[in-house]
């Protein structure tokens, strides 16, 4: 071995050492995925209780069949960027489903919602303005932020109060405004209160972005979580992914047609990034045909993270997306073994996935599940939680 190439080794096995001490090293595992609930590993079968395919799609007959024909018909890539080689009809036809979906001019897809993040914001805003993130928004929406160079301001979870001070105090000097939040948010499974984020948006003359990755399909009777509301509640921009109700792979941004059209040009992970498959596309279409035609499918998720919630006395859901939250990572890793050791695949959610001190195990339903199999998944937590208490 070089010496280089030792120190990159020593490297990596000192920072895999202090992710050891610390519970925090993560490690896919291998994991066969029978169809949306049933998975297997290791030999064992389990309760998937952990997935984001709320609608069971990514193993729907037809949506397979789709991605399939396809595939068959128009190959496995796309083979270069959009911009290079021009786009394959299904993407264009899935922009435009999506657009009168989710009620808009125009849409944009990109390679994924991590992706779409990427290049939203760096396209809207620079080192001359201001861009104001929820503390607990996803990932992708911070590295965005700060990929774009502008101030970065990160006001207190779902604080409109503190949202609207930071903006009192930066606005005035920033350029151009964005404010930026999950509808849905993805560790919490609580909704961003959008009407009053609007309405201080308004005010301040701030662009706002809207993370909908948990939403679609799922909340807002399917149409995402501008439709949670009494009234809705539509930010200028949309963004969201195929990959988690949609059954499917890829990301897409919701906006007005001119918006479209200059992100088609400035986002640079949508210029320097290869097409979607044909396939993904297809897929994508498919699901959006069975969720207009079937309103109940998209509130089942819901309905079963209640059902399971009012088993265990824990507050009522907004979303298919539950939290136990536990503490210290080596609570949340030793419950998820014991669930595991139950049948249920629940993987504990750790730093910095989470803030320190929060660690929990993240339960998301598919209405693929049954009912017994949510009751099931209650008893056995209601079990863990009690034997842990008395442990204390
Ligand atoms: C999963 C997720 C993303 C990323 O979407 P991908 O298509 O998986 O890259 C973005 N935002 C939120 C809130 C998410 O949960």
């Amino acid at each position: 071995m070089t010496s280089a190439a030792a120190s990159l080794e020593r490297f990596a096995a000192d920072k895999l050492a202090q992710l050891d001490r610390k519970s925090l090293r993560r490690t896919p595992l291998v994991t066969q995925h029978h169809d949306a609930v049933r998975v297997e590993r290791d030999g064992r079968m389990l309760i998937n209780a952990c997935s984001n395919d709320y609608l069971g799609l990514a193993h729907h007959p037809e949506v397979i069949e789709a991605a399939r024909e396809a595939a068959a018909r128009y190959g496995t890539g796309a083979g270069a960027s959009r911009l290079v080689t021009g786009g394959h009809p299904l993407l264009f036809e899935l922009e435009q489903r999506l657009a009168a979906f989710k009620g808009t001019e125009d849409c944009l897809l990109f390679g994924s919602g991590y992706l779409a993040n990427l290049g939203i914001t760096p396209a809207l805003a620079g080192p001359d303005d201001l861009v104001l993130v929820d503390s607990l928004g996803h990932a992708c929406l911070h590295a965005g932020a700060r990929l774009s160079r502008a101030r970065v301001e990160v006001f207190r979870h779902n604080d409109v109060a503190h949202l609207r001070s930071l903006l009192a105090q930066h606005r005035p000097r920033a350029g151009r405004a964005l404010i930026l939040t999950d509808g849905v948010f993805s560790m919490d499974g609580d909704l961003a209160p959008l009407p009053e984020i609007l309405a201080v948006a308004e005010e301040f003359d701030a662009w706002t972005l809207v993370d909908d990755a948990h939403g679609i399909g799922v909340v807002g009777e399917g149409r995402g979580s501008a439709h949670a509301f009494d009234t809705p509640a539509a930010a200028p921009l949309q963004m969201g992914t195929l990959s988690k109700a949609l059954g499917s792979y890829g990301g897409y941004l919701c906006a007005s047609q001119r918006v479209c059209d200059l992100l088609r040009s400035r986002a640079r992970p949508l210029v320097f990034t290869t097409a979607l498959p044909p396939a993904s596309a297809a897929a994508a279409l498919k699901a959006l045909d069975l969720i207009e035609a079937d309103a109940a499918l998209c509130l089942r998720p819901l309905k079963l993270a209640q059902r399971f919630c009012a088993g265990l006395g824990l507050p009522a859901p907004v979303s298919p997306i539950v939290p136990v939250i536990l503490g210290p990572a080596e609570l949340a890793l030793h419950a998820s073994a014991e669930l595991q050791e139950a049948g249920y695949l629940v993987t504990p959610i750790r730093p910095p996935t989470v803030p320190d001190g929060t660690a929990r195990l993240r339960i998301t339903f598919s209405a693929a599940m049954s009912e017994a199999q949510v009751d099931g998944l209650a008893d056995a937590l209601a079990d863990i939680l009690q034997q842990a208490e008395a442990a204390e």
